[in-house]
Formats: C-alpha cells, structure tokens, sequence
C-alpha cells in the first residue's frame, strides 16, 4: 500500500502541457528543473508561431499538483489581458 497517494505520480501516467515564458523581461534566463512532483515530467523548447517567441513547454502528468498550480497562475496571467 502507498504510503501516500500524492507520492510520485507514474511514468505512464496521462500528461498536459503548459507554454511558459523562457526568459524574463529583462532577458536573463529561467531556470528548469525536473519536477519534484511527478516523474513523466520533460520540456521541450518552442516557438510561437504567433509573434516568435521562444517558449518553454513543459510536459506533466494531469494530475501533478504543481501543474495545477501553474495552470493556475497562468490563468491569472491571462485576467490581465497582457
Ligand atoms: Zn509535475
């Protein structure tokens, strides 16, 4: 029995993308480390074909918190309508 069901969610499990900026408005980079809160975590870099942006996207499991947590954030980001 798991100890704790939040505990590492599984390699296989189902996984979403979220597009997050590479670099902060001053051009100094942002750091990207694997996620402490599921293991299907990767990113791939990418380009937006809208303005040409380069965007990291990274890859979680569904049900990662943090994933929630930046769909989250990314929802505020877009009320601001910037
Ligand atoms: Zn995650």
């Amino acid at each position: 029995m798991p100890k704790d069901p939040m505990t590492k969610v599984t390699y296989d499990a189902p996984i979403g993308s979220i597009d997050l900026m590479a670099f902060r408005s001053d051009g100094s980079s942002y750091e990207f480390r694997a996620c402490s809160e599921c293991l299907p975590w990767h990113a791939e870099v990418v380009i937006d074909p809208r303005d040409d942006t380069v965007m990291v996207r990274e890859w979680h499991a569904v049900g990662c918190s943090f994933f929630q947590e930046l769909l989250a954030q990314d929802d505020d980001l877009d009320d601001e309508d910037e």
